[in-house]
């Protein structure tokens, strides 16, 4: 049986700690593949860019530098440029934490979004140091994960979303089920003079805090644990969709436009 291809990227760029940290964890289980943004794409989002060219730059072995987002990464190893199927798609290892509403700017869940979209079992990790000083233990943690899912298989149409406490190993918690918490953010928008006098807007002033709720990834990870989310790729509400349906929405026909 041949081994497991195993497509890596992220968002904090080729050449962040993490991703190294991430493919050599997984190199004993599987043959890694590493198609990655060539710059910081924190907080992108799942864009694509369908407005320019993407252009493809091999470091090493089995590793390539792309100019464009996660997403793309994705799209082209798995649409175009790996030529096989991966087995699993693994984004990070993040500098940073992305759990409750800080998903939906993710460009690290994206990466795996992305996989998943493509019918690939897809797992986005972060660590939640600020500098991450633990990667290899994150590392460690990531590669359990995912021989689980290569072992087990995943729900359908599902992302893992794995946010890991900066800690050694023996300092870790059990690793929970978790569901996406809720953000709140405050004094997001910083306002400045440049030197000319003339007002500039900064995005993201303190570090956001959340609400607190039992089951959620913060409150898992606020006892040290790590916190596997699954994002269901439907985003509907299906509880709103029955309330949305007590009250019809009539066109106005007879109106003259
Ligand atoms: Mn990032």
């Amino acid at each position: 049986m041949p081994q497991p291809l195993i497509l890596v990227t992220n968002d904090d760029g080729v050449a962040a700690p993490g991703i190294a940290a991430l493919a050599s964890a997984l190199e004993p289980i599987g043959e890694v593949w590493v198609y990655a943004p060539d710059r910081n794409q924190s907080a992108v989002g799942h864009g694509v860019s369908l407005h320019r060219p993407l252009r493809v730059v091999p470091i090493r072995e089995r590793w390539f530098s792309v100019d464009g987002t996660p997403t793309d990464c994705v799209m082209l190893a798995v649409r175009s440029l790996l030529g096989r199927r991966p087995d699993v798609v693994v984004s990070g290892i993040n500098n940073g934490p992305n759990m409750g509403d800080d998903v939906t700017y993710s460009g690290t869940v994206a990466g795996a979004f992305e996989g998943m979209l493509l019918g690939i079992p897809a797992v986005a990790v972060s660590n939640l140091g600020r500098v991450s000083r633990h990667l290899e233990a994150s590392g460690n943690v990531a590669r359990a994960i995912v021989e689980s899912v290569l072992e087990h298989g995943m729900p359908a149409e599902t992302v893992l979303n794995v946010n890991i406490p900066d800690l050694p190993l023996d300092e870790l918690g059990a690793v929970e089920i978790t569901r996406m918490g809720r953000r709140t953010y405050e004094d997001v928008i910083v306002e400045r003079k440049d030197p000319r006098g003339i007002s500039y807007y900064w995005i993201g002033g303190n570090d956001p805090s959340h609400v607190i709720e039992t089951g959620t990834d913060f409150d898992a990870i606020e006892r040290g644990c790590v916190s596997v989310t699954p994002l269901h790729r439907d985003l509907t509400n299906h509880e709103g969709h029955r309330a949305l349906q007590q009250h019809p929405i009539n066109l106005p026909r007879n109106s003259k436009e």
